[in-house]
């Protein structure tokens, strides 16, 4: 609908970053929308109906000419900002240059220069080594497989509600059925899920160590720890809603690990690369990761991600053992160096922990104002809000696709996550103005307060 019909509240706020020209999805997006249907697999999910024209820093632009402020930022992966001219003009110089061809066979200098700079920024006083791929799901796969070749061990430790990936292994990491793992069974077998810590929902709230105790006995318990290669843990958790663990939860299990042999990987590919308001986010909970994995921010909007380890773990295995055709691609590699690259010039991570304040600052309130908002959560630029039903402490994912309608409509770029789909999520470009970003959280407390009245009034 256009804005002047938008619900009220939402219509008030004047558009000056977001230009919102036509019902939303327009006639354009329409008509692609329904090739979508033809030729796309209904597999593949569509969270917003409007396609995507062009785009720069915090906005998108559709095809219709509707200009979206982005609070996504393609899932904490345009940190630098979509289209940012210093990876834009690498990419295309390196592209014209050498476009690929296989760092095992004829290797070039732009992967070097990547694990270097890896080497540098990944937490940890010791020699460090990487290796390149494509995804965030082939990364955590290959730390599997090092973490194993290492140890010759073959269990592998996982927490309970995290995500990491859509490949088979890494669906046997997952632990949440609905979407990911329906009807794609069996799963890699040895992989064990054990209770995170959850502030809000566990009997643990902030104590960090004894929610810890509980997980290492259940590891004892389940799997017997001299069988475990790794624990793998989010410092935060992503898709499984933004959840924050208690202090010193995460320290505990590494410190056990490192006493039990086994090794300690750190899942960095949504909170890596400043998005926290540190370079990692296991550098608030004072980590030694064996083994940390890297993708979504790294290539500044081009598909690359890493494993990077304590150089003995790393060179562990067999030469040809790891790797594949594409990993670590030159023109990766370049929009890799160039994004890392703006994220030193730019203070990315301080940028980002005043992106965390301005949300905090305008959401935080909302836990009072509004029934449903259980908590407003995150640290720097990750931050969420999680619902439940007024009253009571059962998640409420019902408002939440109200919300996310609603801002959908009046311009922004919103997403949801939590295992009930009940957490919104924020993740803007850390490159967002406050202007931009002010205007979206406008729109957004909106939306809540619209769409608790209207809960209320059912
Ligand atoms: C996104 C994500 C993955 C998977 O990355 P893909 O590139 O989608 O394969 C793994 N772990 C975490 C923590 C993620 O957020």
């Amino acid at each position: 609908m256009p804005a002047s019909t938008v619900t009220k509240p939402l219509a008030s706020v004047p558009q000056v970053a977001r230009n919102i020209l036509t019902p939303i999805p327009g006639p354009k997006s329409r008509e692609l929308m329904q090739e979508h249907h033809q030729y796309v697999s209904a597999g593949v999910g569509a969270l917003m109906p409007v396609f995507a024209d062009s785009a720069s820093g915090a906005t998108i632009t559709d095809v219709d000419g509707n200009r979206f402020i982005d609070l996504a930022a393609g899932i904490a992966v345009t940190g630098v900002g979509n289209a940012a001219p210093q990876v834009v003009s690498a990419v295309q110089q390196e592209v014209a240059k050498l476009t690929h061809t296989n760092f095992a066979t004829t290797p070039y200098e732009g992967y070097v220069r990547v694990c270097r700079k890896l080497a540098e920024h990944i937490p940890g006083q010791w020699e460090k080594k990487s290796v390149l791929l494509n995804s965030g799901a082939e990364a955590v796969e290959n730390a599997v497989k090092i973490a194993r070749k290492f140890t010759g061990r073959p269990a592998i430790v996982v927490m309970d509600n995290s995500f990491h990936g859509r490949t088979n292994l890494t669906m046997a990491m997952t632990t949440k059925a609905s979407p990911y793992k329906l009807g794609f069974g069996p799963f890699a077998p040895d992989v064990y899920s054990v209770p995170f810590s959850y502030p809000l929902r566990d009997e643990y709230g902030e104590n960090g160590a004894e929610a810890a105790q509980r997980t290492i006995d259940k590891i004892k318990l389940l799997v017997g720890h001299e069988s475990v290669a790794a624990i793998i843990a989010e410092p935060i958790q992503g898709e499984g809603g933004f959840v924050v663990p208690a202090p010193g939860f995460l320290k505990t299990l590494n410190t056990w690990a490192h006493q039990h042999g086994i090794l300690y990987v750190s899942d960095e590919i949504q909170t890596g690369f400043c998005r926290t308001g540190r370079w990692f986010a296991s550098e608030y909970s004072d980590l030694d990761a064996d083994l940390v994995t890297t993708a979504k921010a790294l290539g500044g909007g081009l598909p690359i991600s890493a494993v990077t380890g304590r150089a003995e773990i790393m060179d562990s295995v067999q030469p040809g053992g790891i790797g594949g055709t594409y990993g670590g691609n030159p023109v990766s590699c370049a929009a890799a160096l160039a994004s890392v690259t703006l994220m030193e010039s730019e203070d990315l991570p301080q940028r980002a922990l005043h992106i965390g304040e301005l949300i905090q600052d305008r959401l935080a309130p909302l836990e009072q104002e509004v029934a449903e908002v259980a908590q407003v959560r995150g640290l720097g630029a990750m931050q969420a809000i999680e619902f439940v039903h007024s009253g009571d402490e059962r998640p409420n994912g019902e408002i939440v696709s109200r919300i996310l309608k609603l801002t959908a409509q009046s311009g922004l770029i919103l997403l949801n996550c939590g295992i009930h789909g009940n957490v919104v999520r924020l993740l803007p470009p850390l490159v967002i103005t406050d202007e931009e970003l002010t205007e979206a959280l406008d729109v957004l407390i909106a939306a809540i307060k619209t769409a608790s009245q209207e809960t209320a009034a059912l």
